[in-house]
């Protein structure tokens, strides 16, 4: 599962946020890839595929729309990694607290 940045360049939050809620707060339609074509093998009428457009939030502290950017899987493993890191030295150091 990727991650994405969600990056808010005139407030400069940033954050990063897992796939799940990726999706939230501003729908976006997708892009018509053209104007309906007849076919001439089957005699009916077809619609052209439609452009998907890159998913955006609302920005938590200014509410601008900002586009989200996808992580790659490294840079997301590389996050959990570090934040394991993290949790495992403040729990070093409550238990260090705890013994004075
Ligand atoms: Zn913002």
């Amino acid at each position: 599962m990727n991650n994405f940045l969600l990056f808010c360049e005139p407030c400069a939050y940033k954050k990063i946020i897992t796939e799940d809620i990726a999706h939230e707060d501003i729908p976006r339609s997708k892009i018509p890839g053209g104007i309906p074509y007849k076919d001439l093998e089957t005699k009916s009428i077809k619609e052209k595929k439609q452009i998907s457009q890159p998913l955006m939030r609302k920005c938590p502290n200014c509410g601008r729309g900002v586009i989200l950017k996808r992580l790659t899987e490294a840079y997301t493993k590389a996050q959990t990694e570090q934040e394991k890191l993290q949790h495992e030295e403040k729990e070093r150091v409550k238990k260090c607290q705890q013994n004075q």
